[in-house]
Formats: C-alpha cells, structure tokens, sequence
C-alpha cells in the first residue's frame, strides 16, 4: 500500500473544508493556535512511518490523554476499575452534567471528562508523583523524551473550566472521588495540556494497535486482553456523542481531543494520528474526520 501517495491525496482533497469549523476557545490559550494547520502521521507495526503536512507541530492532544490515563488507571487497578465508571457509550457532550446527576456519580465511561476525572483521582491515590509518572509514561511509549505539558494552557483551563469543576463537585458528592478536589482537578488538566505531534502520536497509538506484543512500559503493564478491551471503548466512546458517526464514516477504534488532533487504530497493522484545530459542532476535528474517513474509504481498510 502506497500510504505516503494516499496521505498526501487525502490531505490535498480536504483543501474545500478550509475555513470550516471553529477552534476550542473555551479553553482561553487554545484559541491562539493558528486553526489553519493540518498534518497526518500514520506508523505501521513493520516500524514505516508515513507524514504529510504539518505532522510534526505539536499541538495540544486534550482528551486523547483520556486513552494513556486509561491504560494506567487499568494497569493498576484491573477490573475494579468498573466498579468506579461504565464503559457504555455516553450519547451525550464530553462535559455534560445531567447524566451523570441521573445516574448517581458513575460516570458512563472513561472517556467523558467525569470518568478521566475519577481516573485522575485514581492516579493521585495510587502515585506519588502523578505528573512525572503520566509524563514518564507518555514519553516511553512515543520514544521521545521532549514532550511535556504546556503548564499556560493547563493553567488557563484551571482558571476557566467551571463546568469540570461543577462535574468534579458531584463525583465528590457521590464518593467518586477520593482525594482533594482541586489536586485532581489540577492533574486532570495538565494530562489535558501534553502537546505532541501527530508523529509522536501515532508512534504512542502503535502498542495500542497490537495486542500480541507484551504491553509494558515502565510500570505501566497491560494484559492483551485488556490491551484489546482498550481498543473496544476507543470504539464505542472515543467521540463522545459522534461515537456511532465516527464508527460509521471511519470504522477504526480511536479518540479525539478538542485541540484538534484524532488518533485512530487499524488493529494489527497501523496507528494514524491527525491534526487540524477546525472543530465540528461535537467538538471533534471536521478535516480529522474527513481524513479518517478518506483514508479507510480509498484504502478498503477498515475493522468492518
Ligand atoms: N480539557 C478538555 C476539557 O476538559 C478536554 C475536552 C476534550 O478534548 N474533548 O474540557
């Protein structure tokens, strides 16, 4: 397969949706991001890599961090995890508040803001370091040790995010979180503010893409069905309520974050990463999706 002619067609015929869509700006320092970059990085197992466009700018990856702290909160606490959030598909807003008031402080799953909150409260409990060790993790999977938080975006967020501090308010109301509020919070959002770029993060996606290599890196040790489990909830949560579109236009398990950026998984042969700060009404990335749904159209490869 000839991806590097297939990546940089794809990104040439999404030239008509410039301009489309609008970037993050609830979250004051992602609204200075210039919203016209695009860029796709796509790793396979065999260790190619294939960029186009502006795949190595890092930009702030926001809730695709949901995936790494899902690993480790898994690696810790297996299955007892399940006893703290669902992993059903939400249908609603990644921060939405009534649902989780109707269903009592369990959050839907671990990829809505309140289940990554209640999985930043598990890491403060268990580590004593979070920070270093989310960033440690993060580094080894990708291979690169200069990736870091950006600590004005997690701090800007901090300042503003009154909707995750009202969702986090709740968790407490309900013993869904056990530590400090504003400790979780804080943590919560420097995991939100790691930049990387889409070739970082196509390399940190791959021993997501394949569950029969041992999964350990670092402390962090995943089993391959839990490996594989993984890959189930990225399908059925990792775009909020476009889950089904997203699953229906790209059929690959993947995650979006609100800076723009979609990391995606073809099991057992590659992991993608795209990037444009232009987002739909859902908050996921108009030309991520195109992309997406490009790539596994053009290339008939996709998981169905
Ligand atoms: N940090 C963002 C928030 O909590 C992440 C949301 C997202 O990327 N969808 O609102």
């Amino acid at each position: 397969m000839n991806y590097q002619q297939i990546l940089s067609d794809i990104l040439n015929q999404t030239e008509p949706l410039a301009g489309e869509g609008c970037q993050a700006d609830y979250i004051p320092a992602l609204a200075e991001v210039n919203p016209d970059q695009r860029g796709i990085c796509l790793h396979t197992l065999e260790g190619k890599q294939y960029a186009v466009g502006d795949a190595d700018v890092r930009f702030s990856i926001q809730s695709i961090s949901k995936v790494f702290a899902l690993a480790m909160a898994l690696s810790l606490e297996g299955d007892d995890l399940w006893r703290r959030m669902g992993k059903e598909p939400s249908g609603t807003a990644f921060n939405s508040l009534f649902q989780l008031e109707m269903e009592r402080g369990v959050p839907r799953n671990p990829f809505i803001n309140a289940g990554a909150i209640v999985m930043a409260d598990i890491l403060v409990t268990h580590l004593l370091d979070p920070e270093h060790d989310f960033l440690a993790f993060v580094r080894q999977l990708s291979g690169c040790d200069t990736i870091d938080y950006n600590r004005t975006v997690a701090f800007s967020e901090r300042s503003t995010g009154y909707l995750n501090a009202a969702i986090a308010n709740l968790l407490k109301y309900h013993g869904n979180i056990h530590n400090d509020i504003e400790r979780v919070l804080q943590f919560y959002c420097m995991m939100c503010s790691i930049e990387m770029s889409c070739c970082e993060l196509a390399q940190a996606f791959l021993p997501f893409a394949d569950h029969r290599r041992p999964f350990k890196f670092g402390k962090v040790q995943l089993t391959s069905s839990q490996v594989k489990r993984m890959n189930a909830i990225m399908q059925t949560c990792g775009f909020y309520d476009e889950a089904g579109e997203f699953s229906y236009l790209v059929g690959l398990p993947g995650k979006s974050g609100v800076g723009g950026g979609i990391a995606a998984i073809y099991p057992q042969r590659y992991a993608v990463a795209v990037w444009s700060p232009r987002l739909n009404p859902k908050g996921n990335s108009v030309v991520g999706m195109k992309v997406l749904e490009l790539l596994t159209t053009e290339t008939k490869e996709s998981i169905f």
